[in-house]
């Protein structure tokens, strides 16, 4: 099945929009489904209560509270990008 998505069409959905790379340890925001690699978000999260993508406020005080590690989501990037989990860079 994979063969058949085009990389292309789902890269939007696996890439981070803060280091603009594929997803390292994808972490979603449970409040808008913005996903991110655990790295990024935990490091913008340190001096920003809001959404990188849409702005939404997270959380007043501790924003990393929605932010759940989102394994479904890595799997399948593994899955697509086989030679990402080898630490082969695609950029
Ligand atoms: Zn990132
Ligand atoms: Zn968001």
């Amino acid at each position: 099945m994979t063969d058949k998505v085009k990389l292309k069409d789902i890269k939007p959905y696996i890439t981070c929009s803060l280091c603009e790379g594929y997803l390292i340890h994808a972490s979603t925001i449970t409040e808008c489904l913005h996903s991110f690699c655990k790295s990024c978000i935990v490091k913008y999260l340190a001096d920003n209560k809001n959404c990188p993508e849409c702005d939404k406020i997270l959380h007043p005080t501790n924003p990393l509270t929605v932010v759940m590690v989102d394994n479904t989501l890595q799997d399948l990037i593994y899955k697509l990008l086989p030679n990402l989990k080898k630490g082969i860079p695609y950029l």
